[in-house]
């Protein structure tokens, strides 16, 4: 059954504005027509939050993780349900978000169950005679998520778990055009967690998203999405001065140094490079490899990347969906072709959509791109890598910090201490070593530059969803 009603306080309901089609990516079919919630709504929401707060806010880190446990617990139970409705509603293979995604997400809430209870700080005492100091860490108050379509549902527990086990109370938006998972989410929510400490709007980011993040009781707001959007989120956030998070875009360089093991490099980036379709913040996109390796590395990717599976009948077969839309297919397809008309680029495999229905495109490998290309510049957020070739290691280093973005990157080598030297030079929130893409609910995962700041999962979430106190007593 496909949940369409927002949860609002206690209360499910149907959004008052206009509805919305949520469309299958992989058929073109529209699932289910869902209206945005109004300004009015969220207003509701964000004050149904801020009443939970009240309470909330005073629970103990025990009991706040004893209820993150029963969503956990709740959420592996219902895994299969959970993946059927992401594999509809994001068009990607069900195998896929049943065995790497929903794993991820139940151990995202396990995870701050434990962490809350495991806070430190400095330890108290008299700094000043007579006076005892001690440091708080105390939770902030409403926080406005708004969640991508990329990993929906992942993406709805990397902010729902810190913020929850800090002890704020949330309004939760997902992407417009991948809200399934996130309202059934609510569901099982509202059956564990008190009336709004955890509310649910969907609508578009313009409107519904909008109303949000200028709300004066909103203290935080969390964004995963685009650069664009983290800007309107800042200028939101200056009139009432809130905190903000921001997760936005990456464009994650490879390093191969001529000592790596070739197969290896090729297994991870077919795999790396074009997981989810390459809708990944951290995707394996910028190849840059040694002069000795590249040819090599070219042709060997090239026919790796063409042998990836995808919208085959027997949907467990297939490794990656199609883009999520007409629109990020077509502008996928316009940074391939405005890198193909580049004399210096070759098109090695793909480089088109193949037709018929859904809104698959060919993984593709564009070689021979230099440092100035757009396709090596902007991120492409799909299933597109692009190879460059370097003569030594400053002058990886130096292309791979060439970029507005921060997020991801890794070197490969045979020689460990050239890869730990390497990423030491290198100015990603996450540097890989003869891997990529691999996270854990213990490391903190977030960018620098324009790829945002704010840490998701890890202790540091925790910290970022609490604010640092300081209590003082006179002896
Ligand atoms: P997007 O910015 O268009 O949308 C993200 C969310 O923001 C959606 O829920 C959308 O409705 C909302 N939104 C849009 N405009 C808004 C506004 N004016 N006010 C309030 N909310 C608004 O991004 P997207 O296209 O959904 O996601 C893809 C982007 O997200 C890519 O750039 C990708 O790199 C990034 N991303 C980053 C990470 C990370 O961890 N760093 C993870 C996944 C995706």
């Amino acid at each position: 059954m496909i949940e369409t009603k927002m949860l609002i306080g206690s209360d499910f309901v149907t959004g008052s504005d206009q509805p919305e089609a949520v469309i299958n990516p992989k058929t073109e079919e529209t699932v289910v027509m869902l209206p945005d919630a109004s300004p009015g709504q969220v207003d509701d929401a964000v004050n149904a939050a801020a009443m939970a707060f009240q309470t909330w806010s005073r629970t103990t880190p025990a009991e706040r993780s004893a209820l993150l446990l029963k969503l956990a617990d709740a959420i592996d139970r219902e895994a299969g349900e959970f993946a059927t409705l992401e594999a509809l509603n994001c068009g990607k293979p069900r195998i896929r978000v049943l065995q790497d995604e929903m794993p991820a997400v139940s151990d995202c809430f396990r995870f701050f169950a434990g962490a809350v209870r495991n806070m430190h700080g400095p330890a108290a005492g008299e700094y000043l005679a007579g006076h005892t100091s001690m440091v708080r860490r105390d939770p902030i108050g409403v926080v406005g998520s708004i969640a991508p379509w990329n990993y929906p549902l992942m993406m709805a527990a990397w902010k729902l778990a810190p913020a929850l086990a800090g002890g704020n109370t949330i309004v939760l938006k997902p992407s417009e055009l991948t809200p399934l998972t996130a309202l059934k989410l609510a569901k099982l929510i509202s059956e564990i967690f008190p009336e709004g400490v955890v509310n649910v709007v969907v609508g578009k980011g313009a409107t519904t998203g909008n109303a949000l993040i200028n709300h004066p009781k909103v203290a935080m707001v969390s964004l995963t999405g685009s650069i664009g959007t983290g800007q309107k989120v800042l200028q939101a956030a200056t009139a009432t001065l809130k905190r903000t998070h921001l997760e936005l875009g990456g464009k994650a360089p490879i390093i191969v140094f001529d000592d790596a093991d070739i197969s290896a490099v090729v297994e991870g980036i077919r795999t790396f490079g074009f997981y989810n379709a390459g809708q990944d913040c951290t995707a394996a996109c910028r190849i840059y490899a040694g002069r000795k390796v590249y040819d090599n590395l070219v042709a060997d990717l090239s026919s790796a990347v063409s042998g990836i599976k995808y919208n085959l009948a027997d949907d467990d077969e297939n490794e990656i969906g199609p883009l999520i839309s007409a629109a990020h297919q077509a502008r996928v397809q316009g940074f391939v072709e405005r890198a193909a008309q580049q004399n210096h680029i070759t098109v090695a495999t793909g480089g088109k959509s193949p037709g018929g229905k859904g809104f698959f495109f060919q993984p593709t490998v564009l070689a021979g791109a230099e440092q100035t290309d757009e396709v090596v510049r902007k991120e492409v957020f799909g299933p597109v890598v692009s190879v460059t070739r370097f003569d030594d290691v400053d002058q990886a280093v130096t292309w791979a910090n060439d970029s507005d973005y921060g997020l991801a990157s890794s070197v490969w080598t045979s020689d460990i201490a050239k890869g730990m030297a390497t990423a030491a030079r290198l100015q990603y929130g996450c540097t890989w070593i003869n891997t990529h893409f691999m996270l854990v609910s213990e490391m903190p995962h977030g960018g620098l530059k324009w790829s945002g700041y704010g840490k998701d999962l890890s202790m540091y979430a925790l910290e970022d969803y609490t604010v640092v106190r300081h209590v003082m007593v006179k002896l």
